[in-house]
């Protein structure tokens, strides 16, 4: 059976609760015309998050969060946990953002522990891995999608596997307006998928979405996901726009 085409928005720390819900409301319409030939979701920041799902609900488009923490509670100040995005009816969770990773400490270690307590949780993990412009040139890209695969499923069945979104997001391009060309992406998620198939075996890893990130826009989304094993991405700077993110959905199908 085909993967179907992941869209995922990663809004970062953009929009007010007002601004998301005028941009839930407009990609509600915009995106009705996609039904569910397209699997869409939307990451608003936490204070967002409840607005997000009144809105999106009966709609084609999921919500998630941008992080989790591993513990059910206590003394984490700025952090949220698995009960608390489940409650109010988050689906989807980035974990591992290459942000998160540069700016937050984030390692492959607390990756995992956030990936077991989404899974507890039933919220879908969105899990990011990829190399930076520094990696690429040394020719290491393989050897630190490899590490972070490993430190990141460690422990995690094949079932739950199968709730799991990678995402390949060069951090090289990311933000910078740079794209992976869709042979060079597509190269690249080959070695993930191969990486997933000696894990789980070739069953479950053609089963596996795995999306691109990284400068995905209106103009190079056909190609990219045209690519065998680029099933969709997580968006930045272009979902931000409901025209930008509806006319780079279109693009894919
Ligand atoms: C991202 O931050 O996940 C991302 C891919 O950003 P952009 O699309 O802006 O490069």
């Amino acid at each position: 059976m085909a993967r179907k085409i992941f869209i995922a928005g990663n809004w970062k720390m953009n929009k007010t609760a007002a601004e998301a819900k005028a941009l839930c409301e407009e990609l509600k319409a915009s995106c009705a015309q996609f039904g569910d030939k397209v699997e869409i979701a939307v990451c608003p920041t936490f204070t967002s998050l409840t607005t997000a799902v009144e809105v999106l609900k009966g709609s084609n488009i999921k919500v998630g969060a941008q992080n989790i923490h591993w513990a059910d509670n206590g003394a984490f100040t700025g952090e949220i946990s698995g009960a608390m995005l489940q409650e109010i009816g988050v689906e989807y969770v980035i974990i591992g953002h290459s942000e998160r990773r540069q700016y937050f400490g984030e390692t492959d270690e607390t990756v995992n522990k956030r990936i077991m307590a989404a899974l507890k949780y039933n919220l879908k993990p969105i899990v990011c891995i990829g190399e930076t412009l520094e990696e690429r040139e040394n020719g290491t890209t393989n050897a630190v999608l490899d590490k972070q695969i490993k430190g990141a499923f460690a422990g995690v069945s094949a079932d739950d596997m199968l709730k799991i979104t990678v995402a390949y997001e060069p951090v090289w391009a990311i933000g910078t307006g740079k794209t992976a060309t869709p042979e060079m992406a597509q190269e690249t998620h080959e070695f993930i998928r191969k990486t997933l198939t000696d894990l789980y075996g070739a069953e479950v890893a053609e089963k596996i979405t795995v999306q691109y990130g990284g400068s995905m826009k209106d103009s190079n989304s056909k190609e990219l996901t045209a690519q065998k094993d680029i099933d969709g991405g997580l968006i930045g700077g272009a979902a931000l726009k409901a025209d930008s993110f509806t006319a780079l959905i279109a693009n894919t199908l």
